[in-house]
Order: structure tokens, then C-alpha cells, then sequence
């Protein structure tokens, strides 16, 4: 199990950093980071298996990503709001998603592949991402959320991660082709220029408007002209919108 019933409290965070080791500045305690390894022994519960998965999900402070009043609440398995109506997914969907796009990278290689995210939000899977493979591009299309994810963002100093405000289902053509691309919101249909952008091979997973719900959708490029789809399980994203805002 993924949900933690007793997350842990900033006040006690803060409490044990003080006696513990006074000088740990914030969002560096150790109570986060034993929050986020119970985290990772709960993804592990539930199958996730990727070693380079799981430990990016251990590096990146998830509790740095919410609002302060809910960052008691950032290493529970649950979808949190971050402003204009969106969310941060939860933590067992992120590693579901990221387990299954770098499949098709041997681990060696990952260092030197490349990941598209569409939808940045407040920038934690572009975190992830960014610890799992070589090279990221992150787009989201509501300018607030795209500044939010940049402050987030600039104390982990990831030089390999770039964020672009655009719409993202226009992809990102200077930088492709993408070994994996990600989809954190959900469309009608997959989006053709994502699936141009797409290496051979390649893998993308994204969740789609199916029968009055959504499906998670992967899809994997075998050739030059053809594509693989594979319809996986129920999911609830935000919506894929068109525009900018
Ligand atoms: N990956 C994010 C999840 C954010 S929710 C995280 O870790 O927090 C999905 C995001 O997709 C929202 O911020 C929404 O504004 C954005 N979005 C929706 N349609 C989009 C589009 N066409 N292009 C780029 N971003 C889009």
C-alpha cells in the first residue's frame, strides 16, 4: 500500500531537524527524507520495479513541489492541487508511467536518451524525469504554472531539463526525436505531432478520453511507419487543452 495513513507533520519535520541537526536548511530534513524512502517501499509494494525508477523518485523532494499547507501531505499516494484548477499526480501514477516510457531504454543508455513531457504543472514528474533520463523537455501551456514549475525548480539545478511554455500537443520539433513522452493530461486522441516526434524505438504514454472515462494509452513506434498501441488501465487526468493561457 501506497497510502499513508499518519503522514508526516511539517511541525514535527521541523521539530526533528532542529534537534537532530540544526543546520539542514529547509526541505532538506531527515523526516522528508524518510518520509520519501516509505514512499519508495510502498511503490515497491506495489510493483514498481525499475531501480532507476524508484531511486529517482527517492531523490526528488516531492514536498517541494505543493503548496506549503500541504506539504504534511506530499509523500502520501495521493493527487494534490498546485493552482488554476490542476494537480500533481499521484506518486504511484508517476512511477507507473516513467516505469513503463523508459522500458524501451536499456539502463545503460538512459543517461543519454530523451524525454518530452507534456504538462508540466509545478514540475515534479519533469524532476523525475530529468534524474532518469539524459536530456528533457517540459511544456505546459498555463504561463502560472509554468513560472511556479521553474521557482520549484531552480534550487535542484538541473541543467538538463528545459521548460517551454507553449501547447504542448504540438510537441517540441527542435529537440525530437524523444526515446519516451509523457502525457500528464488527457485528450480525445493522441496528438499526430507527438507521435512524429517519437525515436524508433520509442514509447509514449498518455491518458485518453475513452467511454466517459480515460484510459492510459502506450504507445510504442516499431518503424519509421508504424505504431503500436496498447490500451492499459482506467485512469483520471486533467483535461489536454488547446491553446495557451
Ligand atoms: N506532470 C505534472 C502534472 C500536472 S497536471 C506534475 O508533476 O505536477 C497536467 C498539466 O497539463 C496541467 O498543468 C495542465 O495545465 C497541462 N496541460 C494541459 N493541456 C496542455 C497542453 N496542450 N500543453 C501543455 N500542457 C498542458
Amino acid at each position: 500500500m501506497v497510502t499513508r495513513r499518519t503522514p508526516p507533520d511539517p511541525v514535527s519535520v521541523g521539530a526533528a531537524r532542529h534537534t537532530v541537526r540544526p543546520s539542514v536548511p529547509e526541505g532538506l530534513g531527515l523526516a522528508s527524507d524518510s518520509a520519501r524512502r516509505r514512499m519508495v517501499e510502498g511503490l515497491r509494494a506495489i510493483g514498481i520495479r525499475d531501480a532507476d525508477v524508484l531511486a529517482a523518485m527517492e531523490q526528488v523532494p516531492r514536498h517541494q513541489f505543493v503548496e506549503p499547507g500541504l506539504a504534511s501531505r506530499a509523500y502520501e499516494d495521493v493527487a494534490l492541487p498546485i493552482g488554476h484548477g490542476q494537480t500533481i499526480s499521484r506518486p504511484s501514477t508517476v512511477a507507473r508511467m516513467l516505469e513503463m516510457a523508459v522500458a524501451s531504454v536499456p539502463r545503460g543508455q538512459r543517461r543519454t536518451a530523451k524525454a518530452l513531457e507534456v504538462g508540466t504543472g509545478c514540475g515534479y514528474q519533469a524532476a523525475v524525469l530529468a534524474a532518469l533520463f539524459g536530456e528533457v523537455v517540459s511544456i505546459e501551456r498555463v504561463r502560472g504554472l509554468h513560472e511556479t514549475a521553474r521557482t520549484n525548480l531552480r534550487p535542484l539545478r538541473l541543467p538538463n531539463l528545459r521548460l517551454a511554455f507553449g501547447d504542448g500537443r504540438l510537441g517540441a520539433p527542435s529537440s525530437a526525436p524523444f526515446d519516451a513522452i509523457v502525457v500528464a493530461a488527457a485528450g480525445d486522441a493522441i496528438p499526430d505531432d507527438l507521435l512524429t516526434q517519437m525515436q524508433v524505438p520509442g514509447r509514449l504514454l498518455a491518458p485518453v478520453v475513452r467511454q466517459g472515462g480515460q484510459a492510459l494509452h502506450l504507445v510504442e513506434r516499431v518503424s519509421r511507419d508504424s505504431w503500436q498501441l496498447t490500451v492499459l488501465d482506467s485512469v483520471r487526468f486533467v483535461p489536454l487543452r488547446a491553446g495557451t493561457v
